[in-house]
């Protein structure tokens, strides 16, 4: 559907945008041509325009691409770029109906939902996928990562039942939302027919190699088996690492090994990392120096692990988020994801990185002026570095993908939350979510 009016990218002119990955106070005047933005100046410099344009709110704008050219006044409103949810799982997504979880358990929710993987039919799962993308898109997350349950211990059809579904979706939703798959590889040490599996899954077209080794018995064999797909195939690597409250799981000190024996900084991702949190400082620093070195990226999961980690506690209970602060502080990129969604694993979330940023806020105590703006770079350009997106930003020749919140600076971005979401992919609309507020005038 390339060509068509309502497809084409329209020629798009902003002025009073806060910018706040530039500038905390600054206001802004943008142009996006063809899908790019092509100018970016700060509001006192004059504009390159000759032609006077009509003037409109951002609210009383025209979003379908018909109305003439217009200069939409964003009022001081933020323009972020497109969010970047690094970790999904939109296969599994909306499932909680169907699938439960008494305990509530990570337990009980990883046998019920593996119990119940054969019945799943493609259909039902690619719809699940679709439904949760856009959602998320109607937040303003235009890439996502999504990790993909893959179950050969069902026999072949049903494992690739799951990829051919989300194959099929990445495809569909093209132009709207950007999606990378990474297949979470079958635990434990990986014989023939696994590796047969998951060198056909690579030429199926998948991004990238997960997995969950810490949840097998001889996790730094398979974290070696991973490593040597990753190479062969060319590849980046994003696992699940310790998610557990027990300190002594160290998987990642494994994948930092590997990383810096093949050279693959910039290119490993650990998500959740629990572990480090209920380690010892002195210990948990020494890894994440390892980690820092080896240019493993971090990723972490409030609204899960929060929910799932600390059961067998009975006071003080953990709450299972890692080491935000201090892994920021020794450099390691840390981005904040949603992880899972309405499902038996976690039976809340939408798909907002907002919500999630405030959740990594109350958990990983940040709430100064600082590290606010890092909340907002945790859900932008970090996950979009380690996601190897090319063209992010807000800078001239990027893609025009970006998310405009009815928010002027971060902090009242945390605390409202912005139920109104502005959101165009390559220059188009995508999705206008306005809150529609009435109040009864004075007695
Ligand atoms: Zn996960």
């Amino acid at each position: 559907m390339v060509g068509t009016k309502e497809d084409a990218p329209m020629e798009l002119h902003f002025i009073n945008a806060a910018l706040p990955l530039k500038s905390p106070t600054k206001r802004y005047e943008l142009k996006a041509s063809k899908g790019v933005w092509t100018y970016i100046g700060e509001q006192a410099e004059a504009a390159a325009e000759p032609a006077p344009k009509r003037t409109v709110k951002l609210t009383e704008a025209d979003f379908t691409g018909g109305a003439e050219p217009v200069v939409i006044d964003l009022e001081g409103r933020m323009l972020l770029p497109g969010f970047a949810d690094m970790h999904m799982h939109l296969d599994k997504a909306h499932s909680i109906a169907k699938v439960g979880n008494r305990s509530g358990t990570l337990l009980e929710a990883i046998q019920n939902y593996g119990g119940m993987a054969p019945q799943f039919t493609k259909a039902e799962i690619k719809e699940r996928i679709k439904t949760t993308a856009l959602a998320a898109l109607s937040h303003g997350t235009t890439y996502i990562r999504t990790h993909l349950d893959f179950h050969l211990a069902y026999g072949k059809e049903i494992a690739f039942r799951t990829m051919e579904a989300a194959l099929e979706a990445r495809e569909e939703l093209k132009g709207k939302v950007q999606v990378q798959l990474f297949p979470m590889l079958p635990r434990g040490q990986m014989g023939d027919q696994e590796l047969a599996a998951a060198a056909e899954l690579m030429k199926l077209g998948m991004d990238g190699l997960g997995g969950a080794p810490h949840l097998g018995e001889t996790p730094e064999r398979q974290i070696a088996q991973v490593f040597e797909l990753a190479g062969r195939y060319g590849k980046p690597i994003d696992l699940h690492a310790d998610e557990s409250d027990d300190p002594a799981r160290r998987t990642v000190v494994t994948m930092a090994k590997l990383t810096a024996e093949y050279g693959f900084g910039g290119k490993v991702t650990a998500g959740h990392l629990c572990s480090l949190a209920a380690m010892p400082p002195g210990e948990a620093a020494e890894i994440i120096g390892m980690m820092a070195e080896a240019g493993v990226g971090a990723v972490t999961l409030p609204a899960a692990n929060m929910y799932l980690q600390g059961r067998d506690d009975t006071g003080p209970f953990r709450r299972g988020v890692t080491r935000v602060k201090e892994l920021l502080a020794a450099g390691v990129p840390v981005a904040a994801a949603s992880d899972n969604i309405q499902d038996p694993f976690h039976p809340f979330g939408r798909g907002d990185l907002v919500q999630i940023g405030l959740l990594t806020a109350y958990a990983a105590h940040m709430g100064a002026a600082d590290d606010m703006h890092t909340l907002l770079r945790m859900i932008t350009e970090i996950p979009a570095a380690l996601m190897g997106l090319a063209q992010y930003g807000t800078e001239e020749g990027a893609k025009a993908n970006f998310v405009i919140v009815d928010a002027q600076h971060a902090a009242q971005l945390f605390i409202q939350e912005s139920p109104s979401r502005w959101v165009a992919v390559h220059g188009r609309w995508v999705s206008v979510s306005a809150l529609h507020r009435w109040n009864a005038p004075e007695a």
